[in-house]
């Protein structure tokens, strides 16, 4: 920050949800020693809060409130240095939060709380044993009502530091040792730093040497990397081509030169083996941050960091404020995934802030995947950022072939009757299994499925305005659009076909394992989703037993397409490819396309060839035939002229804006006032959807509206967003959400 300012003023961002950073006055005892970037207390009302220093400044104008002065300093070295207060200046403006809030996001939790130990030290953290539902939650809520808070809390997090519970009142510690005896609470002392979880796994024999993609990838990152200067990089590699080899040793390129790297992966429980790679490569330079830290053991990590004793930081979307001295590359994983973007309570995108920070920092940048998303294709080829490719699988495998087959054949009646493996998929199933191979089987249920559709063409029924599935409300009997609100009678006949064999679709993984178990007499299966993976280490366990070929078929979720390795897989099955693009959401067709290519990525890695059998009510959706033949260009193709029609990005920017209340009606009233509101701002610039029932229309006990405010540029939408922001005055117990940038539209 410029030293020319009067130093007798400081700005700091005070860990409030207020809108503003705020003037203090450096008091004499503390002249001379502030710097911007320092952790501070401030007086803030009739409290004490703890603030960041972001700049010094002018005397203000004098105003009805009287300056006073900063109280004290946590810490003289600064735990942010300037070019990352400069990216998080960025992400609270454009995010529309607030900037203590944004800055102290990015630090370790303990730094907002007065009194929190800061340093290394002993904790005592609590987890649950096992995932509880809500209601069981709500039968002790009946006898023992802080109980009932601590579970709800340990619910939602993997494990957490006793102390921050502390809020919750003085009988926190009495109240977790009884749940401890009930068999239902873990308590842990952890006095030192855990290694991070290295799991069981077989690890892929070392890399001799890079073949001449990798080698000629490889050499535009480390060209990169010697001119310090901001450079962007869409490495596209198809499922298997090596593209993990490439992050490491332009990481390594990175710390031979003196910098450091930072490594983003959507979620690392489901990528113990890229971890693994990673550990085993830099050590102990490596530091892992993940939300199964607890509060002291994220501090350690970050210390480690801030003192340079690790150099290569690793994590989900959060660890992209690492807090590493000197950023040389930042690479993002699998960048096409949806769990970069953080929409609860704070809205950011870890990947568009990587390449913010980067830009800041004057470092390379990597987005790597094998099915690039729409956004970041179009930025590549409009030259935002430099496209690598690698064209081929590693040793000249092949990719698999990818069958479809037309479920409405091969299952007359799928829906009523109890298979869901037809018999093409179950021929290749057996044949598998004869030949002592393993096999994926893959089903996408996540959310819900209540939609409406046709048994006899397979459609959906969708919003002739949005182009999105309607959602079906059982109670009315109504389908409804949960972008534009359009509400209509559950029609007798199918729109496309005019046929009246219309069914409302649900389907789950636990019903195909009954079914494989029953048609293949003693195959050992393991299934992963999230039930089966809520124990601690159940996911770990059950990926490594299945890498080391005690499980012949792995059946679940979105969780069996993430980037698995595992060499005896000849054989991917999905067993309804058109789940995903039932989703009332505007990017259901790259979702799906996406999975496709994932998931059929799975399979032949090792050294006998692959098959994929694609299951389907709609064999011809462009999503499904195009993922079949890897053709990425011409899906991006048709995707960007279908989002050009209808004014989605990357063609227009959008803001999400969602609010919650326990009262119905009052969350009614409040979307209205909000969207009027917009209304009265847009001046032709913006566009508003809605305001509508969310899809997830309660949660939490909380009645959720949203609108959806389009906008050609993204100053308009800010500008008007501002506006509104300040104007609602939100009832007591609402929430608003502004998301800049949605992605999730549930
Ligand atoms: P991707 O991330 O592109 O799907 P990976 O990086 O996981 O691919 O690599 C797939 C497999 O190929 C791994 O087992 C890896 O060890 C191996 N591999 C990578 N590069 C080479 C190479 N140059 N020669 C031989 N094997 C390689
Ligand atoms: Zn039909
Ligand atoms: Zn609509």
């Amino acid at each position: 920050m410029p030293d020319s300012k009067n130093r007798n003023f400081v700005q700091v961002a005070v860990a409030t949800p207020l809108r503003n950073f705020f003037t203090y006055s450096v008091p004499k005892s503390l002249a001379g020693e502030l710097r911007s970037g320092q952790l501070v207390e401030v007086p803030f009302g009739k409290k004490m809060c703890r603030g960041i220093i972001y700049e010094f400044c002018d005397r203000p104008e004098a105003g009805k409130f009287s300056i006073k002065p900063i109280a004290q300093i946590v810490e003289h070295e600064p735990v942010c240095n300037s070019a990352m207060l400069r990216t998080l200046k960025w992400a609270s403006d454009y995010y529309l939060t607030p900037p203590g809030e944004m800055i102290f996001a990015a630090l370790p939790p303990r730094f907002r709380k007065r009194g929190a130990a800061n340093g290394i030290k002993a904790t005592l953290t609590a987890s649950l044993e096992r995932k509880l539902e809500v209601d069981q939650i709500a039968e002790i809520k009946k006898r023992a009502p802080l109980q009932a808070k601590l579970l709800e809390s340990l619910n939602q997090e993997i494990r957490v530091d006793v102390s921050s519970l502390a809020f919750l009142g003085s009988s926190v510690r009495q109240a977790l040792h009884a749940l401890e005896q009930k068999g239902l609470v873990r308590l842990e002392r952890e006095t030192r730093r855990r290694e991070p979880e290295s799991p069981d796994l077989p690890l892929p024999d070392e890399v001799v040497s890079l073949n001449p993609q990798q080698t000629q990838a490889l050499a535009c990152l480390t060209g990169a990397l010697e001119k310090d200067e901001y450079a962007a990089f869409l490495l596209h590699g198809v499922t298997g081509s090596g593209k993990t080899e490439v992050y490491l040793r332009a990481i390594d390129h990175a710390l031979a030169l003196g910098k450091d790297a930072i490594l983003l992966v959507p979620e690392i429980s489901l990528t113990p083996q890229l971890l693994s790679r990673v550990t085993g490569r830099f050590g102990r330079l490596v530091a892992v941050l993940h939300s199964g830290l607890s509060q002291g053991e994220r501090l350690d990590e970050w210390r480690r960091l801030q003192r340079h004793q690790a150099r290569v930081a690793v994590g989900a979307r959060s660890a992209v404020f690492a807090p590493v001295r000197k950023l040389g590359i930042l690479v993002i994983d699998e960048e096409h995934d949806s769990s970069y973007k953080q929409s609860e309570r704070l809205v950011y995108n870890g990947r568009d802030l990587g390449m913010v920070r980067a830009l800041q920092e004057q470092a390379c940048v990597l987005l790597g995947t094998a099915t690039p998303s729409v956004e970041s294709y179009s930025n590549a080829s409009k030259g935002r950022s430099k496209l690598i490719v690698l064209p081929q699988r590693v040793q000249q495998r092949a990719l698999p072939q990818i069958e479809i087959v037309d479920l409405k054949k091969e299952l007359p009646d799928p829906i009523e009757r109890g298979h869901t493996v037809g018999s093409v998929l179950a021929d290749a199933l057996a044949k598998t299994l004869d030949r002592g191979e393993q096999a994926i089987l893959f089903l996408n249920r996540r959310g819900y499925s209540s939609f409406a559709l046709c048994k006899d063409c397979g459609q959906s029924i969708r919003c002739t305005n949005c182009s999105v599935a309607l959602v079906h409300h059982r109670a009315e009997q109504r389908l409804k659009c949960h972008y534009c609100g359009l509400n209509i009678a559950l029609p007798k006949k199918c729109p496309s076909c005019e046929s009246g064999r219309i069914q409302m679709f649900g389907l789950g993984t636990q019903k195909c394992e009954e079914e494989v178990l029953r048609r293949f007499p003693g195959v050992r299966l393991i299934r992963l989703d999230s039930d089966s993976t809520s124990r601690r280490g159940a996911l770990h366990k059950m990926l490594s037993k299945f890498a080391k070929r005690e499980a012949d078929v792995l059946i679940g979720t979105q969780m069996v397409t993430k980037g698995h390795d595992m060499p005896g897989v000849t054989l991917v099955g999905v067993l309804l490819a058109d789940l995903s693009l039932h989703f009332p959401d505007f990017r259901a067709g790259e979702r799906t396309f996406q999975l496709l290519v994932q998931v059929a990525g799975r399979a032949g890695r090792g050294d006998k060839p692959g098959r994929v059998v694609i299951q389907t009510l709609l064999p011809e959706h462009e999503s499904i035939v195009l993922a079949t033949r890897y053709d990425l260009e011409e899906f991006y193709r048709q995707e960007l002229n279908r989002r050009e029609g209808l004014g989605y990005p990357p063609f227009r920017r959008l803001l999400l804006v969602r609010v919650a209340h326990p009262n119905k009606q009052t969350a009614s009233e409040l979307a209205q006032r909000v969207a009027k509101s917009f209304q009265a701002e847009s001046r032709g610039q913006i566009q508003l959807l809605g305001p509508v029932v969310s899809p997830l229309a309660k949660i939490r006990g909380r009645y959720r509206y949203q609108m959806l405010v389009k906008s050609p540029t993204v100053e308009a939408l800010h500008q008007v967003a501002l506006i509104v922001q300040r104007r609602i005055r939100a009832p007591k117990d609402a929430k608003i959400l502004f998301d800049v940038d949605p992605v999730d539209m549930l």
